[in-house]
């Protein structure tokens, strides 16, 4: 196993034994649950929103671990920044999973970067996509679920 591989596993697990934010919260403005089908993946993120911060953000259910790992990471990086930044490091992480090789701003994705490996595991995109498409459907008003199917 790589250097990298290696690391690249590390951060899974630690994010899957410790999720950051796993939590439900009581005063969200926003929950939204995302299901990835293929994998099972089901997950409600929380958002309370404050004008157009992220003040806060929490998220609760289950699924593999790039799904979880994803979630938790998304969490971290996005709590307390504006929803125009989220957005920013959204459409950064689709373009690293979905469009492997096209450049993207690493400044916006931080340890997201972790995930670039993803790419080549078509099956296992979904998995890391699902709370991002949550996080951009919360952001942009709608409630309820969102499918990636
Ligand atoms: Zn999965």
């Amino acid at each position: 196993m790589s250097d990298l591989s290696y690391l690249y596993q590390e951060i899974l697990l630690e994010h899957n034994s410790k999720p950051r934010n796993y939590r439900t919260l009581t005063d969200a403005t926003v929950s939204i649950e995302g299901y990835n089908p293929l994998c099972g993946d089901k997950y409600t993120l929380h958002l309370k929103l404050e004008d157009d911060i992220i003040v806060d953000i929490g998220f609760e259910g289950s699924g593999c671990a790039i799904s979880k790992a994803s979630t938790s990471m998304l969490t971290e990086r996005v709590k307390g920044r504006t929803t125009s930044e989220a957005f920013s490091v959204y459409d950064a992480f689709h373009t690293m999973i979905t469009e492997p090789g096209k450049a993207v701003d690493g400044n916006l994705l931080e340890d997201l970067e972790l995930l670039s490996g993803v790419s080549a595991y078509p099956t296992r995109i979904k998995c890391a996509i699902l709370a991002w498409h949550a996080l951009k459907e919360a952001i942009e008003g709608a409630s309820g679920s969102v499918s990636t199917e």
